[in-house]
C-alpha cells in the first residue's frame, strides 16, 4: 500500500496540539518497539503502542484515531516504564482521547452498561473506565 506523506501533515496544528496536551515529544521516539513488547493489549490493538508513535511522527493521526488502541489501553504505563528514550504512549493515547472527547464525542453510551456488570466489575475497570470515559 503506497502512503502519502506531506510536511503539512507532519508539522500540522493537531499533531502540535496533542505533543502538547500530552507533553510529549514524537521525534524522541526511535522506533525500538519495547513498548509493544510489554504492553499487555497490544495483541488486541489495531495499531500497537510504537507503531502509534510511528504513525503521529508521520502525520497519519487520523488512522490512529479511528484504531481501537486509545479504546483498549489500559493506562499501565508499561510501555513509559520499558522506553529508552523516556517516552509515554500512554500519554499520547490519552490525549487522543481527551481530544475525542472535548469533541463532544463518547468512546460508550455509558448509562447502558448494566448495573448488575458494573457491580461485578474490578475496581480496575472502574477506575480505568472514569479516567478513560470521563472529562
Ligand atoms: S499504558 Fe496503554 S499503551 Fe502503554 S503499555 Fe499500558 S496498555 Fe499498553
Ligand atoms: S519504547 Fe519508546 S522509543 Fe521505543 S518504540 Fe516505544 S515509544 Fe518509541
Amino acid at each position: 500500500m503506497k502512503i502519502k506523506l506531506a510536511s503539512e501533515d507532519i508539522n500540522s496544528v493537531r499533531i502540535r496540539h496533542l505533543e502538547r496536551i500530552s507533553g510529549e515529544d514524537l521525534k524522541k521516539c526511535y522506533q525500538c518497539g519495547n513498548c509493544s513488547g510489554g504492553c499487555p493489549v497490544s495483541f488486541e490493538m489495531d495499531i500497537a503502542p510504537s507503531q502509534v508513535m510511528r504513525f503521529l511522527q508521520l502525520g497519519r493521526i487520523e488512522e490512529v484515531m479511528k484504531a481501537n488502541s486509545m479504546r483498549l489501553c489500559v493506562g499501565c504505563l508499561q510501555c513509559y516504564s520499558r522506553c529508552p528514550k523516556g517516552c509515554s504512549v500512554a500519554a499520547i493515547l490519552e490525549g487522543l482521547r481527551q481530544t475525542t472527547l472535548r469533541k463532544g464525542e463518547d468512546f460508550e453510551k455509558i448509562k447502558e452498561i448494566p448495573i448488575p456488570f458494573l457491580q461485578k466489575a474490578p475496581q480496575q475497570a472502574i477506575v480505568c473506565g472514569f479516567r478513560k470515559f470521563v472529562s
